[in-house]
């Protein structure tokens, strides 16, 4: 829901504010078209809905704005009374480094999220956070690299290799001490939220928990930045209204991450995931929601993975989420998603691509797509 209101009715404003307390909503106030201000209701729209009359009833309220889907919170499209349709601003998600720099999700660069599967060693894990560093400096780009890296791995198979846990979040702690980078690391379970969100800039949630609701509603209760993969049995729908779960608990900053869905097609051993790079475009119209991409998992294997990622970009993601290894000799000993890393050094070349298309290609096709920001 969204109420457009006269800039400067302060009145009004308040009474919407104490409206809003009393029903556990939030309110994001942005400035909007002309003398309006346009005011977010975040959280669980039912009571608050009820009050339209009220609302619209104040001086200086221009418009009582609804959800045209059910996942009210991340709707893009929204309708007034009159049933005519109006499009949200799309979200900005920020995320602050330790170097002071703010990397933007949404905000019409790519940002490249990469780091390991999972911190292994602190050696290795210190050795690929220099490296990214290295090329973020190289080509400047510091303001748009995060660090990735999960401790708490979901695995298949219980015997596998579960990741250190605390241990490994220590290492992306020292990996962003040095480096200054923020780092992204998944969350499998509700109550290691506050523990492992006190650590990390941002948390993940992974495929296999897309609709893990007990999971969604803590981060969403935690309010650091998110980002939500689509589970790889889950339609485009279903995702969004896990984003939904996030942002009814008061959290509207979520970065959506399409990483690949099993499909017939996505056995015999030479495509991991089936990637869906037409929802990037659907997330995009659908909700206000960034959009990143996850070549990696698609892949499965570090050879195809810049063609991945380089399609993503045609499709106007706002960033990816990328595996990368520091030397060749670790493929061996690296316990988790060994075959799909990239090496760093060719990770730079992906990021010169990327850098390339931006400014030559990018233009070009914001005008074939016809939508200036998507
Ligand atoms: C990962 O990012 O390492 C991971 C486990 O991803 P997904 O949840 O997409 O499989
Ligand atoms: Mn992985």
């Amino acid at each position: 829901m969204l109420i457009e209101l006269e800039r400067g009715r302060e009145d009004s404003l308040a009474l919407i504010r104490g409206l809003a307390a009393r029903l556990g909503n939030r309110l994001d106030v942005s400035q909007g078209a002309g003398i309006y201000d346009t005011i977010y209701v975040v959280g669980d729209p039912r009571g608050f809905a009820e009050h339209e009359a009220f609302v619209t009833s104040l001086p200086g309220v221009r418009r009582f704005l609804r959800a045209a889907s059910g996942y009210s919170n991340v709707a893009r499209v929204v309708h007034g009374q009159d049933g005519e349709s109006h499009r949200r601003e799309r979200r900005v998600v920020e995320v602050r480094g330790l170097d002071g720099l703010v990397r933007r999700f949404g905000g019409g660069a790519h940002v490249f999220v990469v780091g390991p599967d999972s911190p292994q060693t602190l050696e290795q894990t210190l050795a690929i956070a220099r490296a990214v560093r290295t090329i973020a400096e190289r080509f400047g780009i510091v303001e748009r690299m995060v660090l990735r890296g999960g401790a708490f791995k979901p695995r298949t198979r219980p015997t596998d290799w579960r990741g250190l846990g605390m241990k490994g979040v220590a290492m992306l702690d020292a990996a962003r001490e040095e480096t200054g980078l923020p780092y992204v690391t998944e969350v499998m379970d509700h109550s290691l939220v506050p523990e492992i969100g006190a650590h990390a800039d941002m948390l993940q949630i992974g495929a296999r928990n897309a609709q893990n609701f007990d999971l969604l509603e803590a981060v969403g209760r935690f309010g650091k930045p998110v980002v939500l993969k689509r589970g790889f049995g889950n339609e485009v729908e279903e995702w969004f209204y896990a984003a939904e779960y996030v942002a009814n608990q008061g959290n509207l900053d979520v970065v959506l991450c399409e990483r690949g869905v099993k499909t017939l097609f996505s056995k015999g051993g030479y495509c991991r995931n089936q990637p869906d790079l037409n929802a990037i475009t659907y997330a995009r119209k659908q909700t206000i929601l960034p959009i990143i991409f996850d070549p990696s998992h698609v892949a499965g294997d570090h050879r195809i993975v810049p063609e991945n990622l380089m399609a993503s970009v045609a499709h106007a993601a706002d960033g990816s989420i990328t595996e990368v290894i520091h030397e060749e000799a670790f493929r061996r000993v690296q316990l988790c998603d060994a075959a799909q890393a990239v090496l760093t050094e060719r990770y730079a070349a992906v990021v010169e691509a990327v850098l390339a298309y931006e400014a030559t290609v990018a233009p070009i096709m914001r005008r074939l797509q016809g939508e200036p920001e998507g």
